[in-house]
């Protein structure tokens, strides 16, 4: 078997941007529409640092992949933030920067393509994946493009290199392969790992350090990710099925210890927050939904009670799959999983935020 969308669909590689989507389809699509590739380095999610990894450790298996996917008929693109140590060391290797800024949703899929033909870097409204073509909202045409995060470009190469049954041998049937993942936070040892899902999510964490007895939260998947309590984490197993028990996935390999000393009350607000100031403005249920989402959290964080709590709900009730792109979808989901393990200690308690001030601060809590 020497056709690489034969052996990568054989190895049932899927993309490990988040997605999951199955590698082959897209990379079989992007052949055969001569699509521009962009490599996505910029580690967009909260708590991501594995592609500037590949990067940094394995450039030459990922410019491999490259060539292996685009068959040489196109010169890739490599997506980093501006600035960044990822994007110098590109820049430094000779190859095509995309640089990207610093906001949440710029380096969604379809904002690294309008930015790659000239536009601002926010999300399209996509009406058909972007390796046919397509237009911009002011009708330029966008030629065919398709946007791979560098983890999944780097498995092409070793895919190619070690073949189908290497890959299987790591992970699951449903999930096979290595895959990187991101443990930080409160943790000794912030690092980046070669994991397999299957795995405990605890020996994750133990080879960044550990988990400290006075740990009580532990997030999967940034702010597009879930919250789990420790006890959770102590008992769960890193793959798709228990994530999604919990109302999430493996997402972009991220797992970020809550740090004990801060109140997670206030962290969980902070990051809603967050996601509602990175909206692009684009859809009415993000620009005004996510502001409302954060007020709601905030009103319930200080003033815990039946009603705030049910606003709240409700308000959780009226993201799924409103705008163009899935930021309110993610925003919402860790909400939604916050609630799910906030709330009923909330609940319990007298008002959170005794002095009245709004946990309206952002974002350093890896
Ligand atoms: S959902 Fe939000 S971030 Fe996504 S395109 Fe619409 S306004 Fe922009």
């Amino acid at each position: 078997m020497s056709n690489i969308i034969e052996l990568i669909n054989a190895a049932g590689l899927t993309g490990r941007g988040g997605a999951a989507f199955p590698s082959a389809i897209k990379i079989k699509a992007a052949k055969e529409n001569k699509a521009r590739l962009i490599v996505n380095v910029c580690d967009g999610e909260i708590g991501a640092a594995k592609d500037g990894w590949v990067v940094a450790n394995h450039l030459n298996e990922l410019l491999e992949g490259v060539a292996l996917i685009t068959s040489g008929h196109a010169k890739p693109i490599f997506a980093a933030h501006r600035d960044s140590t990822t994007a110098r060391l590109l820049a430094a290797a000779g190859l095509k920067v995309l640089e990207v800024p610093h906001r949440y949703v710029s380096s969604e899929e379809t904002s690294l393509i309008s930015l790659a033909h000239g536009g601002t870097a926010r999300p399209m409204t996509k009406k058909a994946p972007f390796v046919f073509g397509g237009q911009r909202s002011d009708g330029k045409r966008i030629r065919p493009t398709v946007v791979l995060n560098a983890e999944s470009v780097w498995r092409v190469s070793q895919i190619s290199r070690r073949g189908v049954d290497w890959f299987r041998s790591y992970g699951t049937d449903a999930e096979p392969g290595p895959r990187l993942v991101a443990v930080g936070g409160f943790v000794s040892t912030p690092s980046i790992i070669e994991a397999a899902a299957g795995i405990p999510l605890m020996d994750l964490i133990n080879l960044a350090g550990g988990l400290d007895p006075s740990v009580r939260f532990v997030g999967v998947g940034g702010l597009g990710g879930i919250l789990l309590t420790a006890d959770e984490a102590r008992s769960a197993i890193w793959d798709t099925p228990t994530m999604k028990s919990y109302g999430g996935g493996l997402g972009p390999g991220i797992i970020t210890v809550w740090d004990p000393r801060q109140a997670a009350a206030h962290t969980a607000g902070a990051m809603i927050a967050y996601g509602a100031g990175e909206s692009a403005g684009q859809c009415g249920p993000c620009m005004f939904g996510l502001p409302a989402l954060s007020a709601d959290w905030n009103a319930f964080a200080m003033h815990p009670g039946a009603d705030s709590h049910r606003r709240l709900q409700n308000r959780l009730t009226l993201f799924e799959r409103r705008g163009a792109c899935a930021h309110p979808d993610g925003v919402s989901r860790f909400a939604t999983s916050a609630l799910r393990v906030l709330g009923p200690e909330l609940l319990q308690s007298q008002p959170y935020f005794a002095g009245g001030n709004q946990p309206t601060e952002v974002l350093s809590y890896v």
